[in-house]
């Protein structure tokens, strides 16, 4: 199998596997009981949030756990807008994940004034359509690290520069961008981050939402104290410990695995370019997560691109795993001003920790092959722009 779909989901790193199996196998409490097998979880827990906390340049209590990036996100959002009403309004970029947009539509309905900063044919934002945008009313700001499909970085420290001089909360939703760039919470200066554990190697059901020292926000979710109280529910512990221990990873050996992924995605981007004509590179040429290929190929639909890589056990995306499933044309790729013909002939190949140069090569082989095939069969014109 070449897995070439790591932005999707990252394979469980084994170091991890093994430490939730330990878990698993030596401790049940409730990290809420008092008694011994209780307080040696809390422990583990406190251990684990602690380790997150490091990676992010956070203390550990601003780490919030939750049950998910897409939970981190909402959180987000809609907890600081219920710490201030009579601040309604609230500004991100047409580029952000669902599960950012999609409760940005969610307090549209509510009555906010949502507004949607645009980006450039690169996917980065328009951070002068974004000053003029911010009002007394601005509650926050929310604007995603590194995009999911192109893999495009912000200018979040540039954001927050602009939203400090107005008083205005910045969150940044860093999902794709911890572990394939340094992700520093001082440096970036936001007041509010999102992480999801199965994109750095660890388990899935968990994330966190980084929250500054200060910060209002209201929980999304009411019941017991846990979380301090942020964020009611007994704690996923498994998720928890698988977190922490792929966190731990990442600080150890982090930088080695990106220079190593860095070159191989490099080096699948130049075969591409080389091998395929009319393969259009989508996304910044050098401010991305280099782990991120996006390629549009002319004249073809992308899902017949991506079940014929299948049939060889080589797998890529067409878009965002959420949207993969639906019939929309990628939101993303419509924002940099692709046609949506073009924009429905995209892939995305997204390397990590677990590739080869061996996969690279076999991608390289079977690629171009493939795309050649679908053409002859389709109408394609290779003289159309
Ligand atoms: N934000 C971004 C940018 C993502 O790419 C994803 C997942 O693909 C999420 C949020 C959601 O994270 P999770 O899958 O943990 O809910």
């Amino acid at each position: 199998m070449v897995y070439l779909d790591n932005n999707a989901t990252t394979p469980l790193d084994p170091a991890v596997a093994e430490k939730m199996c330990w878990f698993l196998r030596e401790h049940f409490g409730n990290p809420s009981s008092l008694y011994p097998i209780g307080r040696a979880v809390k422990d583990i827990v406190t251990e684990a949030r602690e380790t997150v906390a490091r990676a992010l340049g956070a203390h550990r209590n601003e780490i919030i756990f939750t049950g998910s990036g897409t939970e981190a996100d909402n959180f987000a959002l809609r907890g600081v807008a219920d710490t201030c009403p009579e601040k309604n309004e609230i500004i991100t970029s047409t580029i952000e994940h669902l599960a950012v947009l999609r409760v940005a539509n969610y307090l549209e309905k509510k009555g906010y004034k949502v507004t949607y900063v645009p980006v450039d044919r690169f996917g980065t934002l328009d951070l002068d359509f974004l000053k003029d945008a911010i009002t007394p009313r601005t509650a926050l700001i929310s604007i995603m690290l590194a995009n999911n499909e192109l893999g495009t970085i912000q200018p979040i420290e540039a954001v927050v520069m602009i939203a400090r001089d107005k008083g205005v909360l910045v969150h940044t939703d860093a999902v794709q961008a911890f572990g394939k760039t340094d992700v520093n919470v001082e440096k970036l200066g936001v007041d509010l981050l999102s992480v999801s554990g199965h994109k750095i190697y660890g388990p899935k059901g968990v994330g966190a939402l980084y929250v500054r020292r200060g910060v209002d926000i209201c929980p999304l979710i009411q019941g017991g104290h846990q979380e301090r109280g942020m964020r009611a529910g007994t704690e996923n512990t498994i998720g928890i410990v698988g977190f922490g221990e792929a966190a731990g990873i990442l600080m150890d050996r982090g930088k080695k695995d990106r220079d190593r992924i860095e070159k191989l995605a490099e080096a699948l981007k130049k075969g591409i370019e080389s091998k395929i004509p009319k393969a259009k590179f989508n996304g910044h040429p050098e401010n991305r997560v280099k782990n991120t290929v996006n390629f549009s190929f002319l004249g073809l639909e992308a899902e017949a691109v991506l079940l014929a890589l299948a049939t060889k056990r080589i797998y890529v995306s067409t878009g965002s795993a959420c949207s993969e499933e639906s019939e929309e044309v990628s939101h993303v790729l419509l924002s940099i001003g692709l046609r949506p013909e073009i924009a429905r002939s995209s892939i995305r190949m997204s390397l990590g920790r677990f590739n080869t140069d061996e996969d690279v090569q076999i991608a390289l082989r079977e690629l171009p092959e493939i795309v050649e095939k679908l053409r002859q069969i389709s109408a394609f014109d290779p003289e159309e722009e």
